[in-house]
C-alpha cells in the first residue's frame, strides 16, 4: 500500500444474497475509525459506478454465476493488488451453487416458464438478463484469490480484523473468528 495516500478499498458483490455486506456494515461505529483511515472506492454502499484502477484491498461477495460477473472480477483482479474472497459464496459457491446440476436453460425455464403467473409472461426476458455461465463458480476458479475469509456470512469481527490487519502490513489470519458454514 502507498505511503502516500490512504488505501484505497472496494467492495463488489457478485452472485450472492447482500448478506455479506450487511455483515461488513454490522462493523458500525467502528466503521467510522475505519473511514478515517481508508478510502472506500466502490462499493454497493458508495456512489462510483467504474471499478478504479490502483485499488489496493478488493473483499468479495458472492460466487461467479454470470458472463458479466466473470467480466466483473477480471477487470477487478487486474486493478486490485489484495483480492479477498468475502463468504462461502465466495469461497467454495455455497448457496449459488447449488442450480450447478442443472443446465442454465433449465433454471430459466423453470423460473419464467414453469413457475409464471401470467400466461403472457411465460418467456424469459430476453433483455437485461445477464447470460448464465454454465455453473456457479468460486472466485479463486477464475482468478487469483489472496486471502480467505469464509463463513455465511463471516461475522464483522471478523472482516474488522482483517482489514485492520492489512491497514497495520500484517498478514490476517482469521481462521479463530470464521469458518465456513458460521
Ligand atoms: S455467504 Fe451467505 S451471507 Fe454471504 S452472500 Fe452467500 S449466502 Fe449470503
Amino acid at each position: 500500500m502507498s505511503a502516500n495516500r490512504k488505501p484505497k478499498v472496494a467492495t463488489v458483490w457478485l452472485d450472492g444474497c447482500s448478506g455479506c455486506h450487511m455483515s461488513f456494515l454490522d462493523i458500525d461505529e467502528r466503521l467510522v475509525a475505519l473511514s478515517s483511515l481508508i478510502d472506500i472506492v466502490y462499493s454497493p454502499v458508495v456512489d462510483p459506478k467504474d471499478f478504479p484502477t490502483d485499488v489496493d484491498v478488493t473483499l468479495v461477495e458472492g460466487a461467479v454465476s454470470s458472463e458479466e460477473d466473470l467480466h466483473k472480477i477480471q477487470v477487478i483482479r487486474q486493478r486490485t493488488k489484495i483480492l479477498i474472497s468475502l463468504g462461502d459464496c465466495a469461497v467454495t459457491g455455497n448457496v449459488p451453487a447449488m442450480r450447478n446440476s442443472y443446465e442454465p436453460a433449465e433454471l430459466l425455464a423453470r423460473a419464467y416458464v414453469e413457475n409464471a403467473q401470467s400466461p403472457d409472461s411465460r418467456q424469459p426476458p430476453t433483455r437485461g438478463l445477464p447470460a448464465l455461465r454454465p455453473k456457479a463458480q468460486p472466485v479463486h476458479e477464475l482468478v487469483k484469490v489472496d486471502l480467505y475469509l469464509p463463513g455465511c456470512p463471516p461475522p464483522a469481527d471478523a472482516i474488522h480484523f482483517v482489514v485492520a490487519e492489512l491497514l497495520a502490513g500484517r498478514t490476517p489470519d482469521p481462521s479463530q473468528l470464521t469458518r465456513f458454514g458460521r
